[in-house]
């Protein structure tokens, strides 16, 4: 067997390996998540726009056990525990479109590489979202210089 052949067969186990454990990760996420009771988890889920369904759907997406949304914000440069941010992130559901996000396994890639900040234009449905965040800290950082 070629080195090649081995190599490929070995990235192809590894990624079969990944695809689930992420798949259990996923499992016990929206295990736990139910576990705290129908009354808070409807709650929850009301508060970030999203019904029972759609979140048992987005539950089988990849890496749904995981906070895309605070990892990506920090990447852009933005401050996710900043007061304002989390009234803007609440008001547009940005948790709602990272959970149901189409692009997880290539926002995780970027993440991951430390190249999420040069790559996400190309594909996140909150885009518009974090440049609005950003131009809303350069008005504010602005508005502090001195004139
Ligand atoms: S691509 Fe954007 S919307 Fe999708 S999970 Fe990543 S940060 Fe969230």
């Amino acid at each position: 067997m070629s080195s090649n052949l081995i190599n490929n067969t070995l990235d192809a186990c590894r990624t079969a390996i990944a695809v689930f454990k992420d798949r259990r990760r996923n499992r016990v996420a929206r295990r736990d998540f139910w576990a705290l009771g129908t009354d808070e988890c409807m709650g929850l889920l009301e508060d970030i726009g999203m019904s029972p369904s759609e979140f048992d759907d987005a539950m089988h997406l990849p890496y749904a056990a995981k906070d895309f949304l605070t990892l990506a914000m920090r990447s852009v440069g933005i401050d996710p525990d900043n007061f304002h941010t989390l009234e803007f992130a609440h008001d547009q559901f940005m948790s709602r479109t990272c959970i149901t996000c189409p692009h997880r396994r290539r926002c995780h890639s970027h993440l991951e590489a430390f190249d999420f900040e040069s790559h996400y234009r190309e594909f996140c449905p909150n885009k518009d979202n974090f440049s609005r965040l950003l131009r809303q800290r350069m008005r504010s950082l602005d508005g502090r210089k001195p004139s």
